[in-house]
């Protein structure tokens, strides 16, 4: 009876529709619910480093220094608690299937580099907060005076 099954499944694999497809090549619709992978708006991101902490299997690596988000895809178990963490939302699983790789690679995304204009116009921008601070307090102080 064993055996009668064993051939009857060799036959259908011989000559029936292969279960696999020829990935990348080909895909396959992808599974409702398939949670994919992590990936990082690298412009919302602050590099606050909550998501490394909060990630239970240390995979991701972020830092501040050279600019830096790294996950490594073979550590993640999709388990989602960085995305809830991230207090910026700058995280999501992706319901993607990672690219084919000849090696385990990480994935690092680099923060870009404000440019001078963008410098300049925050320097003015917290310049003109501290003056309109400064100017508002003088005013109350100055109310207080008159009331006095
Ligand atoms: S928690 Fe969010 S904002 Fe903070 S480092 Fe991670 S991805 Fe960036
Ligand atoms: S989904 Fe879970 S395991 Fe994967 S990087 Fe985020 S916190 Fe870590």
């Amino acid at each position: 009876m064993g055996s009668f099954k064993l051939g009857k499944m060799t036959l259908r694999s011989l000559f029936g529709k292969p279960e696999t497809v020829l990935y990348p090549v080909q895909t396959r619709p992808m599974p409702e619910g398939l949670k994919g992978h992590v990936s990082n708006n690298i412009e919302e991101c602050i590099l606050c480093g909550i998501c490394q902490k909060r990630c239970p299997t240390e995979a991701i690596a972020v830092d501040k220094k050279s600019g830096t988000w790294t996950v490594d895809g073979f550590r993640c178990i999709q388990c989602g608690a960085c995305v809830r963490e991230c207090p910026k939302h700058s995280l999501t699983m992706e319901p993607t299937y990672t690219a084919p790789a000849l090696t385990k690679q990480t994935h690092t995304e680099i923060k870009p580099q404000p440019s001078e204009e963008e410098l300049a116009a925050k320097a003015a921008e917290r310049e003109a907060r501290i003056a309109a601070a400064k100017a508002a307090k003088a005013a109350r102080e100055a109310a207080k005076e008159q009331e006095g």
